[in-house]
């Protein structure tokens, strides 16, 4: 196996993989994928990351890992179906392993307190993900966290990771977030109107929500991993006027979908 990414300088090939399912848009036997993943590890050492993600017994993978001084591994060849995503869904997607590349980046996550990710661990997933985005033609909105796909399960990368700065290179989609401030706000156990409008505005975007006019459990995920992505500043699953008008700005900010709402 060599590299499929130049960014990628070794390999460390890991054996849980299969083969993309389902077939693409187009009527492709194989889809292409048109998604990108980004998780941390979230385990106290790249060496326990390396030995998890080759154990055949641990089941999970990804295509690349990146390591904090900024090397990259390629573990899985870009045409297989890496195990990175688990129960996930994404845009009524539900086998986002067969539509996307996963990267996983080496760090402590949020049981190891979440610090800020390295300059130059940062500088290298910036440069892989504009390589996969540029060979695979993965939309900005597709560049996704693991907690954007699957909100009630999983954190990663966290909230310290820095979309912003991705988004001012070239990589994923983004919105300066609205400054928090007091105001009307929607939280757990609300019902009504206004709760549909926000899990319709969730929908739109791509998040895996219903509308129920009921801002329950499976809201409060959502509302949260949207945050963490989007509205890093405050994590805490309220709706605030800050998240609902950064909510707007990005749809507003989509390719083709400004008069959508
Ligand atoms: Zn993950």
């Amino acid at each position: 196996m060599t590299p499929d990414s130049p960014v990628a300088r070794r390999v460390l090939p890991s054996p849980n993989h299969g083969e993309r399912r389902g077939g693409g848009p187009d009527g492709a036997a194989v889809p292409r994928p048109d998604m990108l993943i980004l998780h941390y590890t979230g385990m106290e050492s790249a060496q326990a990351a390396v030995a998890r993600l080759r154990d055949p017994r641990a089941e999970v993978s990804a295509h690349y890992l990146v390591f904090e001084d900024g090397a990259v591994a390629q573990m899985v060849p870009e045409a297989r179906r890496a195990w990175h995503a688990g129960a996930a869904a994404w845009k009524g997607e539900r086998d986002v392993n067969s539509r996307s590349l996963g990267i996983e980046i080496v760090h402590p996550g949020h049981v190891g307190g979440l610090p800020p990710y390295p300059e130059a661990q940062v500088a290298a997933v910036t440069a892989l993900a504009r390589d996969l985005c540029a060979r695979w033609a993965i939309p900005p909105e597709r560049v996704l966290a693991h907690s954007d796909v699957a909100p009630e399960r999983k954190e990663d990368p966290g909230e310290v990771f820095p979309w912003a700065r991705l988004a001012a290179e070239g990589v994923g989609h983004f919105v300066p977030p609205v400054p928090i401030r007091d105001g009307r706000f929607f939280a757990r156990g609300d019902a009504g109107q206004p709760i549909e409008a926000l899990q319709a505005m969730l929908g739109l975007y791509g998040y895996d929500q219903p509308v129920t006019g009921v801002f329950d459990a499976r809201t409060q995920a959502v509302v949260a991993a949207f945050q963490r992505h989007f509205r890093p500043a405050r994590v805490d699953g309220v709706a605030d006027a800050s998240t609902i008008t950064t909510l707007r700005d990005l749809i507003a900010a989509l390719p083709g979908q400004g008069d959508r709402i």
